[in-house]
C-alpha cells in the first residue's frame, strides 16, 4: 500500500520506518525542512536503538522517502498518518493547532476517498471534529480511524514490530480492517471500537501507568518511615500476575513527553465533563510532590547545596533516548540550580537537547568520569545502564567525598556501601 505520513518526530518517523520495512510505500512529510534533509541523507534526527539501520535500508530501497511537500506525494497514497504534536496548552488541555492544520492540508490538496489515520494522542471528541472537517461541504469524502500509538521511546522499534495490542477506531468494521490490513505481518491483539473509545483506551492506559508509578513512590515514601525496602515490596507485589512488575520501580517521578500532558489532558476532558478526578489529582500531586521530597533529602545530607559541586548522571527523560522534554532529571537540575548548587552534568545522548532547556551556568563533561572531580555528591536521575558499570572505585578516587543519591534506585546499595560509599536511594534503607 502506499501510505503519507505528516509529521516525522519521534512516532511518524518509527511508524514511517515501520511500515515501510512492513513492505508499504511510505512517504514522509514534515514541515521542518532540516529535519526533512537530514533523513533524507539517511541519518536520524533523534537518538533510538535500531532505527538508524532500518532507515537507511528501506531509504536505499525506495520504500521509503521524505519531502516537504505534501501536494507531491499525498495523492499518490491511500492512507494519510497524521503524528503531529499535541502538547499542553496553559489550561493543560491538548493543543490541537498542528492536527487542525494537517487536516486543513489534507482537505485542500487530497482527492476523496482516503483514509485518515490519527495517530497523535487526542482528546475524546477529536476523531469525530476532524472527520467533520474533513467531509463537510465537500464532494470528497475521507474516512477517519483512530489508531493511538502506544510506543516507549527507546524501545520504539521493537514495539512497533511487537506491540502489546493495535487498537483501531473507527464508524465502519470494513474501514477499521483497512488499516489492521496494513499491519498483518504484525502478530498481536487487534481490537476494533470507536473513535472515543479508542481515544480514551490511550489517555486511560498512561493514566494508569503514572497511577502505578505514584503507587510505589508513596509506599517508597511509607518504606522511609518505617525501615522496608520498597524494591522488595515492589518484587513481591509484583510477582501477584493481576498486579505484574511494570512501572513499579519508586524513583524521582514520572516525566517525559508523554504521561505528564496526557495525563493534565484527561484531567481537563474529566473537568469539562463535570468530573471531578480525585484519583488523578493525587497521582500529579504525588509526582510533583516526590522531586521536592528527593531535592529536600540532597540539601539535608549536604548541609545545604549552595556553592557545591553536585554532578548529575542523566538528563533524559528515561534511558535509551535523547528526549529531554518534560524529563524529571531536568526538573532536578532546575531545582538545584534555584538552590544555589554548582552542576556538571552528563547524559550518554541527551545533552544536545539538555543544552537547551537548563540554565546556562549548568556545565557539562564528555563523561560520567569528566563530571565528578571535586564533586561533594553524584546524584543518579536516568537509569543509564551505563552507570551501573562505571568503575565506582575510580569515582570514589575522583570525587571530594563519596555521596551518591541515587534517584533512580538504579545501582546496587550493598555493594556501594562495601566501598564505603554513603548511598542514598529512595524508599530503601
Ligand atoms: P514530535 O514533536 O517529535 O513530532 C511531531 C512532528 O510533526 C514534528 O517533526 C513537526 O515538525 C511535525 N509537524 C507539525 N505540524 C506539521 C504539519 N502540519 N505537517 C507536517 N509536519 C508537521 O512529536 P512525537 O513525540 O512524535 O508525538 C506525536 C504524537 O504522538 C503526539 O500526539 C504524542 O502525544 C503521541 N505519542 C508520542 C509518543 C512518544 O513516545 N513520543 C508515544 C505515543 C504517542
Amino acid at each position: 500500500m502506499k501510505i503519507t505520513i505528516i509529521g516525522t518526530g519521534y512516532v511518524g518517523l518509527v511508524t514511517g520506518v515501520g511500515l515501510a520495512e512492513l513492505g508499504h510505500q511510505v512517504f514522509c512529510v514534515d514541515t521542518d525542512p532540516d529535519k526533512i534533509k537530514t533523513l533524507g541523507r539517511g541519518e536520524e534526527t533523534f537518538y533510538e536503538p535500531s532505527l538508524g539501520q532500518l532507515l537507511r535500508k528501506n531509504l536505499k530501497s525506495g520504500r521509503l522517502q521524505f519531502t516537504t511537500n505534501l501536494a507531491v506525494v499525498i495523492n499518490q497514497s491511500q492512507f494519510i498518518f497524521i503524528c503531529v504534536g499535541t502538547p499542553s496548552l496553559a489550561n493543560g488541555s491538548a493543543d490541537l493547532s498542528y492536527l487542525k492544520s494537517a487536516a486543513a492540508s489534507i482537505k485542500r490538496l487530497a482527492k476523496g476517498g482516503k483514509v485518515v489515520v490519527i495517530k497523535s494522542t487526542v482528546p475524546v471528541g477529536t476523531n469525530k471534529m476532524i472527520a467533520k472537517m474533513l467531509n463537510q461541504n465537500s464532494a470528497k469524502l475521507f474516512a477517519v480511524v483512530s489508531c493511538p500509538e502506544f510506543l516507549r521511546e527507546g524501545k520504539a522499534v521493537s514495539d512497533f514490530f511487537n506491540p502489546d495490542r493495535l487498537v483501531v477506531g473507527a464508524t465502519k468494521e470494513s474501514v477499521a480492517f483497512k488499516v489492521i490490513n496494513l499491519f498483518t505481518k504484525v502478530k498481536t491483539h487487534k481490537l476494533i471500537t470507536d473513535w472515543e473509545t479508542a481515544e480514551l483506551i490511550k489517555y486511560a492506559a498512561n493514566a494508569f501507568l503514572a497511577t502505578k508509578i505514584s503507587f510505589i513512590n508513596e509506599i517508597a515514601n511509607i518504606c522511609e518511615r518505617t525501615g522496608a525496602n520498597v524494591s522488595d515490596v515492589a518484587k513481591g507485589m509484583g510477582l501477584d500476575k493481576r498486579i505484574n512488575p511494570y512501572f513499579l520501580r519508586a524513583g524521582i517521578g514520572y516525566g517525559g513527553s508523554c504521561f505528564p500532558k496526557d495525563i493534565t489532558s484527561l484531567m481537563h476532558i474529566a473537568t469539562c465533563q463535570g468530573y471531578n478526578f480525585r484519583l488523578l489529582k493525587s497521582v500529579i500531586e504525588v509526582n510533583e510532590n516526590q522531586r521536592k521530597i528527593f531535592v529536600d533529602k540532597i540539601n539535608k545530607v549536604l548541609g545545604g547545596v549552595r556553592g557545591k559541586t553536585i554532578a548529575v548522571l542523566g538528563l533524559a527523560f528515561k534511558d535509551n533516548t535523547d528526549d529531554v522534554r518534560k524529563s524529571a532529571a531536568i526538573g532536578l537540575v532546575k531545582q538545584l540550580d534555584r538552590l544555589g548548587a554548582v552542576l556538571n552534568c552528563y547524559d550518554p545522548q541527551a545533552m544536545a537537547n539538555a543544552k537547551k532547556e537548563l540554565p546556562a551556568g549548568v556545565k557539562y563533561g564528555r563523561s560520567a568520569y569528566d563530571i565528578l572531580t571535586a564533586a561533594s555528591a553524584v546524584v543518579i536521575a536516568t537509569e543509564w545502564s551505563d552507570f551501573t558499570t562505571l568503575d565506582w572505585l575510580k569515582v570514589k578516587r575522583l570525587m571530594k567525598q563519596p555521596i551518591i543519591f541515587d534517584g533512580k534506585n538504579l545501582l546496587d546499595p550493598k555493594s556501594l556501601a562495601s566501598l564505603k560509599f554513603k548511598y542514598y536511594s529512595v524508599g530503601r534503607p
